[in-house]
């Protein structure tokens, strides 16, 4: 391998520049074409040295001791204009000024340099980038990998097991198929069985996917080859395939092995789709991943274990046959399985008597596996902080709190403010309370919580997946009852309910263009935006109605949205002397539980 340094490639470019530099002696002093030629005309000019258009002087009397000669030096330079000047051969002659003429090629040598340069330097970094390249993809003959990303992990190293892993039992089952095949290959091949090549699991994040592919290879006790496919992302072109190709290898070594690709959306995506045109290395990537899986041949017991929260966005030759054959999918735990979640991490910590984490569990919908370790973190934390020796309640409510509202803020509101804020969150209270298909209320606060001045929470009982449209009616109430309430109070709304208008009209957008919930409209469906399954995100589709529907679409939200909002002020109207006394409790105690807001809303 060439062995040439960047330093020698400086200074052959300043050695050039100082080439170029070095045909001009000491600098004249640059003047107008017009000046010279009065000069030439007032009879002060010497010689001149003409090369090409460039014009270069010596007045007669220069301050400059050395003879004038060919070479210089002169007084000034100029410069003819293009037009050229018909007359100036005439006047030098008559003014018998020494006119020289060079002509305009350059020494040899620097031709030879201008010519030669820009293609040594080409392939300067051509041989630089290069031996990057080979650095990167490593050298043979290490038995590890050389590079630092893939990870090789043996049993011995990961002592995780599915025990550690709660629910999630038909994975597991899948799974363990795969184990016996990479334990008893010959099992499987005596009955003929399509061994399998690969499998996929999809999920949310959190949901447990890569803890599942570690836990497998610690329990099938084969050689595991770990990469993630966001790290291919930002590779050289080719190293990323290069890489892939060596992972490979290295596993049919060691065969009977696993190959787990983490994040593969980050390479596996529909090739092409990318902005101009889609990442090269990320193609590239993709195909040599396809490329080798399809190279297995059948006695080669390897199988590829992938995870990705983006399974849509998956190229579909991915989910061919004969690749990723097998999928799984991870949902969000329910309750049970949150429960035993939280077995799994509040094991090696002790939990004050009478603490159910069945109770918890019921409170924590929504909540992934990761966010529920991070929940007995948290309290775990809190107890600790205040030098408890054991987790209580009251911990995990903190930790609960801190991971569905966000830290609470220490900022300081003027009375009139902290008025208001206690007005808008008893409206969201009442609402919620006296709604019959609201969630019900579990707390309302006036701490400053994240990104919230207030807050108003609620739970539901049950981990829904359907709704019905009563309960979305009153779930649209309840959202605009904190805005509502200002206006029933203090005659006109404020900022602090811009959130609530968002859920507010996103919901009713929904209700209206997903599931068919307008009267004139009928049971059309006409979104524009499709709701990802798992990331709550929305990706544009092509409008598939007119403008006039889309019109009328429009019409229909905004009347949703009126009509519940004269629901919610009509309530809070009727109960505006409870909302009054809440509101004062609220000032007076900051955060009332449920049961608080119960007794306070009987007593009148
Ligand atoms: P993903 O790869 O699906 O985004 P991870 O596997 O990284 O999620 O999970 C993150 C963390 O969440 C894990 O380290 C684990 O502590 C916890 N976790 C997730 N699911 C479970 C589960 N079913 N049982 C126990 N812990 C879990
Ligand atoms: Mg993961
Ligand atoms: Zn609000």
């Amino acid at each position: 391998m060439l062995e040439w340094q960047p330093l020698f490639f400086t200074l052959l470019v300043f050695a050039f520049y100082y080439a170029l530099g070095e045909q001009q002696h000491q600098a004249p002093t640059a003047i107008p074409y017009s000046t010279f030629k009065q000069q030439v005309l007032s009879d002060q000019v010497a010689s001149i040295r003409i090369t090409g258009y460039d014009i270069l002087g010596r007045s007669k009397h220069s301050q400059v001791d050395q003879p004038a000669n060919e070479q210089g030096p002169f007084d000034f330079k100029t410069r003819v204009p293009a037009l050229g000047d018909n007359e100036l051969l005439g006047l030098l002659e008559q003014y018998q000024v020494e006119v020289s003429v060079r002509s305009e090629q350059q020494p040899w040598w620097l031709t030879l340099i201008v010519a030669v340069a820009p293609w040594l330097l080409i392939f300067a970094l051509f041989a630089y980038s290069n031996r990057a390249l080979q650095h990167h993809l490593g050298s043979g003959g290490n038995p590890r990998f050389s590079n630092a990303h893939a990870k090789l992990y043996t049993h011995l190293e990961n002592e995780l097991s599915y025990d550690d892993i709660a629910g999630l039992e038909s994975a597991k089952q899948d799974l363990r198929e795969i184990i016996e095949f990479l334990q008893n290959p010959d099992k499987f091949r005596r009955l003929g069985a399509k061994l399998p090549r690969g499998l996929l699991m999809m999920g949310p994040p959190g949901t447990g996917k890569t803890l599942l592919a570690k836990a497998t290879a610690a329990e099938a006790k084969v050689p595991f080859f770990s990469i993630s496919g966001s790290e291919f992302v930002e590779m050289f072109v080719g190293v990323g395939a290069g890489r892939v190709r060596s992972l490979f290898e290295q596993a049919r070594k060691m065969a009977p092995a696993l190959v787990f690709v983490d994040e593969i959306d980050s390479v596996g995506r529909v090739r092409g789709t990318g902005v101009g045109g889609g990442n090269d290395e990320r193609e590239q990537t993709l195909n040599q991943i396809l490329a080798e899986m399809d190279g297995f041949g059948s006695e080669e017991p390897v199988v590829v274990l992938a995870a990705t929260n983006r399974p849509d966005v998956l190229d579909p030759a991915l989910l061919r046959p004969g690749r990723f054959d097998r999928k799984i999918t991870l949902e969000l735990p329910q309750k049970e399985a949150r429960e035993q979640i939280l077995k799994v991490h509040t094991k090696a910590k002790p939990l004050a008597k009478g603490i159910d984490l069945a109770t918890i569990a019921a409170r924590t919908i929504g909540f992934s596996g990761a966010d529920l370790e991070n929940l007995a973190n948290e309290a775990a934390l809190h107890a600790a902080s205040q030098n408890q020796q054991r987790i209580e309640l009251a911990d995990f409510e903190f930790a609960h709190d801190k991971i569905l509202l966000g830290d609470e803020q220490p900022i300081h509101l003027n009375n009139s403010d902290k008025q208001r804020i206690a007005i808008h969150e008893s409206g969201h209270a009442i609402a919620s309370l006296l709604l019959p298909h609201a969630d019900p209320l579990t707390k309302v606060t006036i701490i400053p919580h994240g990104r919230s001045l207030g807050v108003t929470e609620t739970m539901p009982t049950e981990d829904r997946v359907n709704f019905a449209k009563e309960l979305l009616q009153d779930r649209l109430c309840v959202l605009l009852a904190g805005r509502g309430a200002e206006q029933l109070i203090y005659g006109s709304p404020s900022s602090g309910a811009a959130d609530d208008l968002k859920k507010c009209t996103q919901l009713a957008r929904r209700m209206i263009t997903e599931w068919g919930m307008s009267e004139r409209l009928g049971p059309l469906y006409l979104a524009q935006h499709e709701a990802h399954p798992f990331l709550g995100m929305e990706m544009a589709t092509a409008k598939e109605f007119s403008d006039q529907t889309a019109h009328r679409i429009d019409q229909e939200i905004t009347a949703l949205v009126k009509s519940s909002e004269t629901r919610i002020l009509d309530l809070l109207q009727q109960h505006r002397t409870q909302l009054e006394q809440l509101a004062q409790e609220l000032l007076h105690r900051e955060t009332l539980s449920l049961s608080e807001v119960q007794q306070l809303m009987a007593s009148h």
